[in-house]
């Protein structure tokens, strides 16, 4: 196993709006900063796949800004431990890395929230940024009948885009109460950018139903799925379809901090003003703070870079700018926020770890997360918990206590590269 050695100033995890912001300001304040990301090219998740070919005036301006800057940008490795005091582990399919940093910028982003209800296992039944993140790669969708149900503004931007790629789009389902999305949309002339983004997809959407109170009971169908059936208001009802886009809004990947040891709280890692983390030189930007989407990502992925190459100043100057976006972001965290009813929605027999095949019957017979995991290994598959985590934690109120090395499964071969067979790459 070949091992490669980088060392640098400020090293960034994670290429989407808050590492590029946050590499990039780096250097442009006189340090030295290496950007690794996991995907193939920078972007994260709302600019993936977009490196050569932005949608957005915005990705093209930072991917424009982020290419004319002396950034190293390190794609495809997947950083899975730390190995030594400022050193992490990352690996690709051939090689294993060692970072060595004085400052390390997290910016590792988000997921989906899955909750699981009877079918949701089936073949087509997909998280919707899951089946958009597809389609983006080539998966062909058009044609195909498609409900998109959950919770959040993911829902609405996934449509337009499945639309826009010849898909179906037969209903939006949004578990949130009309009442509060009303209350969200009276607050948005405070924020004219997305009140004109929210009307411009609701524009692309204008003869899609979206349905307030309406969320999945079951998916249904015979080795794939066939239809889906809806809660809306008092009413069920059943929709035949070929994919189901489900997502409940985005849980914050919060793994690598909490294998440094920095402080989570409420499933966010705890920053100071200058986005600092409870471990001295290690800085947290975008949604592992807390879900805030692009604006918030990018306004704090800069603050971070800033106070990395010591210019507090500068960074002090972004703050309005960051109240602003948390301010929304609170707006959006209260309107999506889950109904209880969905507690509700698997029954005994139900999968919530897919991973191991645990149903919901078994879990039940527990009172801890680790009670749980020593007993029917939920938890513990190929995801560590990734996905049954966050919807166990809303079933049964159980959070995950710690966190072990390899955060991600790893090659045996990279975790015992040893530095003295690995070339350095010294810069
Ligand atoms: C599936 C999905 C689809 C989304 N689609 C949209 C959309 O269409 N429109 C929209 O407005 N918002 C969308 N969002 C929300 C959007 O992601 C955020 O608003 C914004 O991109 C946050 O930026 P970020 O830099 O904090 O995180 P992200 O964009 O998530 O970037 C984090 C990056 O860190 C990398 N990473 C994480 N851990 C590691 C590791 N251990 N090693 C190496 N790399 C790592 C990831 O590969 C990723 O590229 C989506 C979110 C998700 C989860």
């Amino acid at each position: 196993m070949r091992l490669q050695r980088f060392a640098t100033e400020v090293l960034v995890i994670g290429a989407g709006p808050a590492g590029l912001a946050a590499g990039y300001t780096a250097v442009r304040s006189g340090r030295h900063a290496i950007l690794v990301d996991e995907n193939p090219a920078p972007g994260g998740q709302i600019w993936r796949g977009e490196w050569t070919t932005p949608r957005s005036s915005e990705a093209a301006l930072w991917f424009d800004k982020v290419r004319r800057a002396p950034l190293t940008i390190l794609t495809g490795i997947r950083v899975i431990a730390e190995v030594a005091e400022r050193t992490l582990l990352g690996e690709d399919q051939q090689t294993a890395y060692e970072f060595r940093y004085k400052t390390l910028i997290l910016a590792t982003g988000a997921r989906e929230r899955f909750l699981p209800f009877p079918g949701w296992t089936l073949p087509n039944v997909m998280g919707a940024g899951g089946l958009q993140a597809l389609v983006k790669m080539g998966f062909p969708i058009r044609g195909k009948r498609v409900v998109v149900a959950g919770t959040g503004p993911l829902l609405l931007a996934v449509a337009a885009y499945l639309r826009a790629h010849g898909a179906r789009v037969l209903m939006i389902a949004e578990q949130a109460p009309l009442s509060r999305l009303l209350w969200l949309g009276r607050g948005l002339w405070r924020f004219p950018t997305k009140a004109w983004q929210a009307l411009i997809l609701r524009g692309r959407l204008f003869d899609v139903p979206y349905r307030s109170s309406c969320w999945p009971l079951s998916a249904n169908g015979d080795g794939r799925l066939q239809s889906v059936t809806l809660q809306c208001g008092s009413r069920t009802r059943e929709i035949p379809c070929d994919y189901l886009a489900c997502g409940f809004h985005l849980v914050p990947n919060v793994e690598l901090a909490l294998l440094l040891r920095c402080e989570v709280r409420e499933g966010c890692v705890r920053v100071n003003e200058f986005q600092e983390t409870s471990r001295a030189n290690i800085f947290c930007a975008g949604e592992p703070t807390g879900i805030g989407g692009v604006d918030l990502a990018l306004v704090e992925g800069q603050i971070a870079g800033y106070a990395a190459a010591g210019r507090p100043e500068a960074a002090r100057a972004l703050f309005p700018q960051r109240d602003r976006w948390r301010r929304f972001a609170s707006r959006l965290n209260r309107t999506f926020a889950l109904r209880p009813e969905l507690k509700k929605l698997p029954d005994a027999q139900t999968i919530v770890c897919r991973c191991e095949d645990v149903p919901r019957g078994r879990l039940e017979e527990y009172r801890s997360w680790r009670e749980a995991k020593l007993h029917t290994r939920c938890g513990m598959g190929p995801c560590q918990g990734r996905i049954c985590g966050p919807a166990v934690e809303f079933l049964f109120g159980w959070t995950m206590e710690s966190i072990r090395p390899p955060i991600f499964p790893a090659r045996v071969e990279s975790l015992i590269a040893s530095p003295e067979q690995g070339e350095s790459v010294w810069r």
